[in-house]
């Protein structure tokens, strides 16, 4: 198997002069930061909600353990089962148990990040269970069978046009179908499938510790109907998500739905803090995967623990010129931008996914945009200290690395060598880096040094 940095710079390479793909994501990014822009100004004073976001999610994140305890002890005292898993493999593995015990063939499953984290669809198509996508973004990827995009639109990277020819090859629609048009026979086909299926699966956009419930954002009402009409709910979060109180929603769902679209609120907002009580429609089970999958190695590092506060918006990567270049399936992993740059080494391995921190010009606007003041352009450069301390680089740039420390340090070594000499290296030791698409610079037949001393010497005499 190819190893993920080549995999990643192979594809980047592509990509990045892909026309088509780059007219689709500038299109939908534009348009994207137009409601952002306008959003952003329904605020007084946006600088102080995102000071006071940070901060709460700073102390939720220090005080995680106490958080964790109070929200499971309310949670289960509302009728909910929770079931911690260490790992991707154990939550997925405990919730197709879930389904079997109850002979589930069928599920319904609204957007969540987390789920593609823990790759439930195909542990479910393991087992023969059908899952079901039910916001249209995901609808669409799954149909692609592709993964999703970005984060917050999973499907950004698509025109009308190719949804259009997607839909007609797989239903026989007609040519040319409009969005609204597509919009409709979605819906029209998903409302069997929440009548039939026997559970509901969610992620959770917050977890409440002091009424031991969950929040969930969205735009289609999916989400809604994924965990009201069938009769078992199950929900799949990280345990970073968690903030102290209710009234907290006040502060995270306007900056969330602004940062993420522009939308003043997301169109419906949920709070759910258990089952179907006696007397109530709804479903009889509500049981919540508590998920680590190395949440927990990330909170031990002082510096990137910071990159826990995230609320996945999605601001960074449309402000970022790598994601907007390279696009979201490149990076090969469920978060991507910035702040998939900065968690997934540590979720995942150092040493295989190092090179997402690389790929960064450090322009620092995701660290600008972020709602919760994530430095992420910061965490970017820390990583890479601790990819090179960890001794995870490579044993020819760690040499490279020093000679040009000896010889950019010094300026008789500098001008020692003549302009020829230096262009032969910098063509034999970085044209691979330099790529075969910019022309190599060539250096000056004299140093600016030489040409000063030259000047005051002729100024002499
Ligand atoms: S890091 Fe900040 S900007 Fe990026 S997705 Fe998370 S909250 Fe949004």
């Amino acid at each position: 198997m190819k190893e993920q940095s080549s995999e990643f710079r192979s594809k980047s390479n592509k990509i990045a002069f892909d026309q088509s793909h780059r007219q689709k994501i500038n299109y939908n990014i534009s348009k994207y930061d137009g409601a952002v822009l306008r959003g952003k100004k329904r605020f007084s004073n946006l600088e102080l909600a995102r000071q006071k976001a940070a901060n709460l999610k700073h102390k939720s994140i220090n005080q995680l353990d106490k958080l964790l305890v109070e929200f499971e002890t309310n949670f289960v005292r509302n009728g909910g089962k929770i079931i911690w898993a260490r790992h991707a493999e154990e939550a997925a593995t405990s919730i197709v148990k879930l389904l079997e015990e109850r002979s589930t063939k069928l599920v319904v499953k609204s957007k969540s990040m987390i789920t593609e984290e823990i790759e439930l669809n195909h542990w479910l198509g393991k087992k023969k269970i059908e899952s079901i996508e039910t916001d249209l973004g995901e609808f669409i990827v799954q149909l692609a069978e592709e993964k999703p995009y970005h984060i917050v639109t999973p499907a950004m990277h698509k025109s009308k046009e190719d949804v259009s020819i997607l839909f007609q090859q797989k239903f026989d629609t007609p040519a040319n179908s409009t969005p609204e048009e597509i919009t409709a026979f979605v819906r029209n086909r998903l409302r069997s499938y929440f009548m039939e299926a026997g559970a509901g699966i969610t992620g959770a956009n917050f977890l409440i510790a002091d009424i031991g419930g969950i929040a969930i954002t969205e735009n289609e009402g999916n989400g809604i109907l994924s965990m009201a009409m069938p009769q078992c709910h199950i929900v799949v979060s990280g345990i970073e998500k968690m903030i102290p109180y209710v009234e907290d929603l006040d502060l995270f769902w306007p900056l969330l739905s602004t940062h993420g679209t522009g939308q003043a609120l997301t169109v419906y907002n949920s709070i759910v803090t258990g089952p179907s009580q006696d007397g109530e429609q709804g479903p009889r089970e509500m049981i919540l995967v508590l998920l680590d999958n190395g949440r927990t190695r990330l909170m031990a590092k002082k510096r990137q623990r910071s990159a826990l506060s995230c609320i996945r918006c999605g601001a960074c990567l449309n402000a970022c010129p790598v994601y907007k270049n390279i696009g979201g399936h490149t990076y090969g992993t469920t978060y991507t931008g910035p702040i998939g740059a900065v968690i997934t080494p540590h979720m995942k391995d150092l040493n295989e996914w190092k090179h997402l921190s690389f790929a960064s010009s450090l322009c620092g606007q995701c660290t600008e945009v972020c709602p919760v003041k994530i430095p992420l352009h910061e965490l970017l450069l820390v990583n890479r200290n601790e990819a090179v301390v960890e001794g995870f680089i490579k044993g020819s740039e760690k040499w490279g690395m020093k000679s040009a420390k000896k010889v950019l340090g010094s300026r008789k070594l500098l001008d020692m060598a003549k302009a020829s000499t230096k262009n032969l290296v910098l063509k034999y030791m970085f044209s691979k880096q330099w790529g075969n698409r910019r022309v190599m610079p060539r250096m000056a037949k004299k140093s600016f040094s030489q040409l000063w001393k030259e000047q005051q010497e002729n100024q002499k005499t």
